[in-house]
């Protein structure tokens, strides 16, 4: 019997690793591509069929840890990956036999697809993720209580080993929710500036490289803050620190659908929008461009009157045709060509094609 529990920890155990490791840490994104939906399908119904293949066997009953991998899969792949996997796993309870206890499997595999999903609803809407899934075992748990009773007319049927299926996978799961936890804050605090909360370039340069395969079209547009030296000469480090923290404020608070910004490096930032046009993109932009203009600072000038703090972007298009390196390089220039004509403004690069076919960039 023990023997079993552990082979039944190893392979949870090993899938839930594997999981980890294929989702890059990125656990709690949804999973939405059908072809991924479709591979997590086979996976968790794999890992369920090899649980069931090692479960404990009592008088026909099969004991195993499928009711921690129902609750797992619930709260990080979703229902539409989840309830397949169960009405699959469910009928291939019957390769074991037809008898009572494949029957009452049926009738809780059933039970748990109906239901599950409603489920799982109600506690996120009150518990945190933690109680949501120690919520969600305790409720399979009473789902085989239930049907226990009206099946076998007996409450307390193997209730020792059900207590130590609950409790030992309610702590296992525990303990990795805590490692895990650590080890995406880990992974976010290498993604973020600390100073402006923002993406840092690392994940300027990952978010490019995952896109590549996509090839999606999109707008990029390089940020420079105007005379920002003169902000620390004359105000002094801390108060160039807290400009900063307030541009980037008005940027993550612009950073709605379409819209992501990266801190590259000091007063200098990159932003990508998707699905807009390089027009519509501009021109919101430049609605940011006057909101970040607009805003208090808190500073003095010499005068007396509030020191306001401008950006100059340069903005262009991403698309198969003018990869990122090349856009970047291009968006730099018009960058530069907008610091020129005055700064607070945006100049977007226009291209256009030399003979020999290749695409230069003109801002
Ligand atoms: P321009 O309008 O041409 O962009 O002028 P600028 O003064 O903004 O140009 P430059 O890029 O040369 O200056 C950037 C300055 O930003 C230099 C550096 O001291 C300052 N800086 C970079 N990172 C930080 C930071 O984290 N905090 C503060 N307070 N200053 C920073
Ligand atoms: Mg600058
Ligand atoms: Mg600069």
């Amino acid at each position: 019997m023990s023997a079993a529990i552990l082979a039944n920890m190893a392979i949870l155990l090993l899938a839930i690793l594997l999981f980890f490791f294929l989702r890059k840490g990125k656990v709690l994104e949804d999973v939405n591509a059908p072809l991924e939906q479709f591979g997590y399908f086979v996976g968790v119904t794999v890992v369920g069929i090899l649980l069931m293949r090692y479960s404990v066997v009592v008088s026909g009953a099969r004991y195993d840890y499928r009711f921690l991998l129902y609750a797992l899969s619930i709260k990080y792949l979703g229902p539409k990956v989840t309830l397949p996997s169960i009405g699959v796993i469910t009928l291939f309870r019957f390769v074991w036999g037809v008898d009572v206890n494949s029957l009452s499997a049926l009738a809780f595999g059933v039970i748990l697809m109906l239901t599950i999903g409603i489920m799982y609803n109600i506690l996120k809407k009150y518990v945190g993720p933690i109680q949501q899934v120690i919520g969600l075992i305790l409720y399979i748990f009473a789902i085989r209580i239930v049907l226990n009773v009206i099946i076998y007319k007996n409450i307390a049927r193997d209730f020792e080993l059900y207590m130590v299926l609950v409790a030992s996978s309610i702590v296992m799961f525990g303990i990795l929710f805590v490692v895990f936890s650590r080890i995406v804050q880990i992974q976010e605090r290498s993604e973020i500036d600390f100073l402006t909360k923002l993406r840092n370039s690392r994940r300027f340069y990952q978010d490019i490289s995952d896109m590549k395969r996509e090839t999606k079209e999109m707008v990029l547009s390089v940020i420079d803050i105007d005379y920002f030296k003169q902000v620390n000469t004359v105000y002094g480090h801390l108060a160039g620190d807290h400009v900063l923290q307030m541009v980037t404020k008005a940027f993550l608070e612009f950073e709605r659908d379409s819209f992501v910004f990266y801190r590259m490096g000091g007063e200098e930032f990159t932003c990508l929008i998707y699905g807009k046009s390089l027009e519509k993109a501009k021109s919101l932009l430049e609605t940011l461009r006057e909101e970040v203009s607009q805003l208090d600072s808190g500073l003095k000038t010499k005068e007396g009157t509030t020191f306001h703090v401008t950006f100059s972007a340069g903005v262009t298009t991403v698309n198969r045709k003018n990869p990122i390196t090349e856009a970047l390089e291009a968006a730099d220039k018009a960058l530069f060509q907008a610091k020129d004509n005055g700064r607070n403004q945006l100049v977007v690069a226009d291209q256009f094609s030399t003979r020999n076919g290749e695409v230069e960039w003109l801002q």
